[in-house]
């Protein structure tokens, strides 16, 4: 990585699950996603993924479609993981995980002793869910694969119950969708996130908001400066991304490739592919291929 300034025409700021990995097989199973995000990292264009998952998913999931469409060691592409608690750097040495070139925001990660409570209580929600070990910041249950979610759900909420009353009795602030308690602290320490597929506990201060930061501030260390951001996710929350860059003054276009959960109205553009029959990863696709078009032109394109 050279030390010289650039200016990229984009900086890609990419939710995974969903738009780059199918939400069916968790893998990339699109060719032309791997493909098009190595044309654009080898033109420059740095790549950053902004995932709730952990350094183990991003190396398992995404490393290998990328080494095999030809991603070279020094290309600027940066994992930020666990809502931002997280990152690294990858390449062809991390295909399981991040190693000892993780790095952890200390700030951002839930106390110990909440870590191994949902730990010790696993066990009783094993008909359902399972403890995700590789988390470092954050816990997340995650939901046996194939369970009906009306179980899952319901035993989502017991185990979350759980984690509630555990942190009233620790006196730790928490916040869960609607609910709040301080329970005799000064501040919302910790946020218990159901989601239809598992339950992350995290940080309050965690959030793709994060990741965002984390990104601009990262490619600055590496002098790299994009003209625009492009931010791509599935979820409601995943455009707190382009919130945050927007937010900054930064030249920003969100997509979103599951627009039938409802578009949110924004101040800066938010797109979606013209072929409503496009969504997750197969509209992700879309957008990189369009994008991988605009870097080649060399110029930033307003619609497909
Ligand atoms: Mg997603």
């Amino acid at each position: 990585m050279t030390s010289q300034l650039r200016e990229p025409l984009y900086g890609l700021l990419l939710d995974v699950d969903g738009p780059i990995a199918s939400p069916v097989t968790r893998t990339v199973a699109i060719p032309s996603i791997a493909t098009d995000l190595v044309a654009m990292a080898r033109a420059g264009v740095p790549i950053v993924f902004n995932t709730g998952r952990s350094d183990d998913f991003v190396a398992a999931t995404v490393m290998p479609a990328l080494l095999d469409a030809g991603l070279p060691d020094d290309a600027p592409v940066i994992a930020v993981c666990e809502k931002g608690a997280t990152w690294f750097t990858p390449t062809r040495a991390h295909l399981r995980n991040a190693g000892v070139d993780l790095r952890v925001d200390d700030a951002l990660r839930v106390p110990t002793g909440l870590v191994e409570y949902c730990r010790s209580i696993a066990p009783d929600f094993d008909d359902a869910m399972f403890f995700d070990d590789t988390k470092k910041a954050m816990v997340s249950l995650e939901a046996h694969h194939g369970i009906d979610l009306d179980v899952y759900r319901e035993r989502q909420h017991a185990f979350d119950q759980r984690v509630w009353d555990y942190l009233a009795e620790q006196e730790i602030g928490v916040v869960w969708g609607e609910r709040e308690a301080l329970n005799g602290s000064e501040d919302i320490a910790v946020r218990i996130d159901p989601t239809i597929i598992s339950t992350d506990i995290e940080h309050a201060g965690v959030g793709k908001n994060v990741g965002a930061d984390k990104a601009i501030e990262l490619l600055a260390a590496r002098g790299i400066t994009p003209r625009e951001w492009r931010t791509l996710g599935d979820s409601r929350s995943d455009y707190a991304m382009a919130d945050r860059l927007h937010e900054r003054g930064f030249v920003v276009r969100h997509g979103d490739v599951r627009p039938a959960d409802g578009l949110l109205d924004r101040t800066y553009p938010v797109e979606v592919t013209p072929d409503p029959a496009l969504t997750n990863d197969a509209a992700g696709a879309a957008f990189l291929t369009r994008w991988r078009a605009d870097v080649k032109r060399g110029e930033a394109s307003a619609a497909f």
